[in-house]
């Protein structure tokens, strides 16, 4: 059996020596003679997994006492909606005088995917949306979501229910730089400081593929599992605990009615297993971040991560300079580790490009429909290697170019 090399943006590859691991596990969970995907999520054995692997997630990500780990349903769509309404209710019963027209929720929209969650903050109603900035009129063309905006464009409300940002925008592949301080990096020290700041973080397409800068001021960490964690149907949570309350008191004073399903605080009361996970998914998830762990965690996946990278847009500049590819983020405009995106110029050319690659077993490096172009991701089980096989390919295809 050939594999080919997944470049896909998710769902995603995952290491080989885990789909080994867990097709015997889809057989027989931990000797119970179960399989995974048909074992109780109330079993002794199920139920130390999923403790495994919150320590897995909060040793490597050194995640404070301060902050749960959650793990739940519904994708980053879901979270869309539920850091809305959750925190909506916060901020209700911090300030139950104000009327709706009062409450401001901020979002930073750098890309296709945050520009999704303000539309939903719009549509779940119950406070205004504040776009802090838009990266796009900051753009080369006034209207693609290409960069990291300066510090300087950034208007946060006083004090908003929510300040919304995505750290990897995985259409785009425009990312924040997780350098504290430089011009692409979230700017926390707008903010004022040393109070609980209501910060979201969608982090689904970089999850664990280096250390999360100012982690413990965020209010809010997701991501849905299937880019760089495991298999589609499990969303990983880190809230801070001032965060999860009692939605249905909130109500009681007017905030939107949470779904059970979606309040912070039904999923930590029942230590998320208030309904049935997705308990595939995180077994995988529990395999996958233990195999991390022993290869040295965050700072092994930070350092391989940003040398895959840097490689690819190396190959990518030498194609600039000779008419042949053209990045989509230029460099030092926050481009992404995670989704490397360019065009592939000449009549013709993305389709021979890709059906080039294809042939060498390189697949699914079609860019998003919306952006077009090639898009590359190197989530973590990308290996090295793998990413230096496409490289030689570009190298390859830029020689024969020119
Ligand atoms: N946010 C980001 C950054 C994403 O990449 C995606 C999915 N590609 C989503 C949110 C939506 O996630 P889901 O499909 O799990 O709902």
């Amino acid at each position: 059996m050939t594999r080919a090399i997944n470049f896909g943006a998710g769902p995603s590859a995952l290491p080989l020596s885990v789909l080994e691991e867990a097709a015997q596990g889809l057989l027989n969970f931990k000797g119970t003679g179960i399989g995974i995907a048909e074992i109780s999520h109330r079993s002794a054995e199920f139920g130390d997994f999923l403790t495994n692997l919150e320590n897995l997630i909060r040793t490597q990500l050194n995640v404070p006492p301060t902050h749960s780990i959650l793990f739940t349903q519904g994708g980053g769509c879901g979270q869309f909606s539920a850091t809305v309404l959750n925190l909506l209710a916060r901020h209700r019963l911090l300030h139950p005088e104000l009327a709706d027209e009062e409450r401001t929720l901020d979002y930073v929209i750098t890309g296709s995917w945050s520009k999704k969650a303000a539309e939903e903050a719009r549509r779940l109603g119950g406070a205004k949306v504040n776009v802090a900035v838009d990266a796009r009129p900051y753009s080369k063309d006034a209207k693609s979501f290409d960069n990291i905006p300066p510090h300087n464009a950034y208007t946060f409300s006083p004090d908003p229910a929510l300040i919304y940002y995505c750290e990897n925008e995985t259409v785009d592949g425009v990312q924040f730089s997780n350098e504290d301080g430089a011009p692409t990096s979230f700017p926390f020290e707008l903010l004022p400081p040393n109070t609980l700041q209501p910060i979201v973080a969608d982090y689904s397409s970089s999850f664990m593929s280096r250390p999360i800068p100012r982690l413990a001021d965020h209010a809010v960490i997701y991501a849905g599992a299937q880019k760089n964690i495991g298999p589609a149907g499990l969303t990983i949570l880190i809230v801070r605990q001032d965060c999860i309350v009692d939605v249905d008191a909130a109500a009681k004073l007017g905030a939107v009615p949470v779904p059970l399903t979606m309040s912070y605080k039904t999923l930590a009361d029942a230590k998320s297993l208030y309904n049935t996970p997705s308990v595939f998914s995180i077994y995988i998830a529990g395999l996958v971040l233990q195999r991390m762990k022993d290869q040295g965690g965050m700072p092994h996946y930070e350092e391989v991560n940003k040398r895959k990278a840097e490689k690819l847009y190396a190959v990518i500049k030498e194609g600039e300079e000779k008419g042949v590819f053209q990045a989509k983020v230029k460099e030092g405009a926050g481009r992404s580790w995670m989704n490397v995106v360019f065009d592939v110029l000449g009549e013709g050319a993305l389709s021979k490009f890709i059906s080039g690659a294809e042939a060498k077993g390189l697949k699914a490096l079609k860019g998003h429909r919306s952006v077009g172009g090639v898009r590359a991701s190197l989530y973590n089980a990308i290996s090295e290697d793998q990413a230096d096989q496409l490289i030689a390919y570009m190298k390859e295809y830029l020689a024969a170019s020119t």
